[in-house]
């Protein structure tokens, strides 16, 4: 199979979101980068007030990663050895390795059949007296059902931490991801649905004082110059990406509408084909920061797309449990059964904001040739 170097409908276009907004950002980073003000400095403390407002939180801290954001979430809340942290086993490896990080053990569990979302009532079973946290994560833009998710942390007396990282502008009943938690955790990386140019990171909360004890740890922990109270970390937000992000917010809703769009023209497209798809927005929560299809035919299908100059990719391949990295954790083969069957039987089809509808026809045309061929 030769990939073509331009693809017909490539998987992304990042470039294209900086044509809704350069306009303005260019001069603006222009005088950031003749200002000086590039750490710590009123670009941050810009973003992190609207970005608040979007999701109707009181705080937002900045920091330099997704994954970061989920370390120093953990690390604040003072979970560390000797601590369990419940987790789905079907999520991107920094939702795992956070735990890991600050030497608490990760407990995995299954997802959901329809949602592919963590299964709540596996959590509830997982919990043992080391149990301090659990980790939901919006996985592929679909929000769980975070009422259910905090009555469980409630009623257990456990942290509740939303791992966003997917799903900005996604709501659970009405209410925005990473408001109903203890903690939520955002990544803006380049695939996003909200991006910056590069790395970048935030955590959402409620909480004053749990906002305080983050801004402390992404900064040395020093509270002032040359006064460093606690053991810390360097991960702050740079405020050339802060800018970046805050001119891009006012656009995330507008696009993701664009992602529901594509998302229903691809469910009509596809509605007469042997495929399953993650179950819809039940409350209005999916920002389809991935679309996924299932098939048994999933290599064949990646290959034949690929032919097709349609960039079909596979998220993810391996659930955590079965990855190298978490083998010391010696989960056996088929302890996660949806996780697993999911890995080896979903693909992503393309799907971004600027994406053409034609495109979207193609993309289905070209499924439903595949299985017209295939015996
Ligand atoms: C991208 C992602 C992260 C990590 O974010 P980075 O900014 O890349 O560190 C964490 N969790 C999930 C589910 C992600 O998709």
């Amino acid at each position: 199979m030769t990939t073509p170097a331009v693809y017909r409908v490539p998987r992304y276009d990042y470039p294209a979101q900086f044509g809704d907004v350069d306009a303005r950002l260019l001069p603006d980073i222009r005088s950031l980068l003749l200002g000086g003000d590039y750490v710590l400095g009123s670009a941050l403390t810009a973003f992190e007030r609207d970005f608040a407002s979007y999701l109707e939180v009181p705080h937002v801290v900045g920091v330099n990663s997704g994954t970061d954001a989920l370390v120093l979430a953990l690390d604040a809340l003072g979970i560390g050895a000797g601590d369990e942290v419940i987790t789905v086993a079907n999520t991107f490896h920094a939702t795992a390795l956070a735990i890991v990080r600050v030497g608490a053990k990760p407990i995995f569990v299954d997802c959901l059949l329809d949602s592919y979302l963590i299964d709540l009532e596996q959590v509830e079973a997982a919990i043992t007296p080391q149990t301090k946290a659990v980790i939901v994560v919006h996985l592929f833009g679909q929000a769980v059902d975070m009422p259910a998710a905090a009555d469980l942390a409630r009623r257990h007396g456990l942290a509740l931490i939303e791992d966003c990282a997917q799903a900005v502008g996604a709501c659970s009943h009405d209410s925005p991801v990473g408001s109903v938690g203890d903690v939520g955790c955002w990544s803006f990386a380049p695939s996003k649905n909200l991006a910056a140019a590069g790395d970048a990171g935030a955590l959402s909360l409620r909480d004053g004082e749990f906002a305080d004890r983050l801004r402390l740890l992404r900064h040395f922990g020093q509270p002032s110059q040359n006064q460093h109270d606690v053991l810390a970390y360097n991960s702050r937000l740079d405020s050339l990406q802060a800018l970046v992000l805050s001119h891009k917010l006012p656009f995330v809703d507008e696009w993701n509408r664009r992602r529901v769009a594509h998302a229903e023209q691809y469910r009509l497209g596809l509605a007469n084909l042997p495929v399953t798809l993650q179950s819809g927005a039940a409350q209005g929560g999916h920002v389809y920061h991935l679309f996924q299809i299932r098939t048994e035919h999933r290599d064949a299908l990646v290959s034949f797309l690929q032919g097709q100059s349609i960039d079909a990719v596979v998220r993810y391949p391996n659930p955590l449990h079965l990855q190298r990295a978490f083998l010391y954790r010696a989960y056996p083969r088929g302890c996660f059964p949806i996780a697993e069957a999911l890995a080896e039987e979903t693909l992503c089809l393309p799907l971004y904001p600027s994406m053409a509808p034609d495109q979207v026809d193609f993309v289905c045309d070209t499924v439903a040739k595949f299985f017209a061929g295939t015996p």
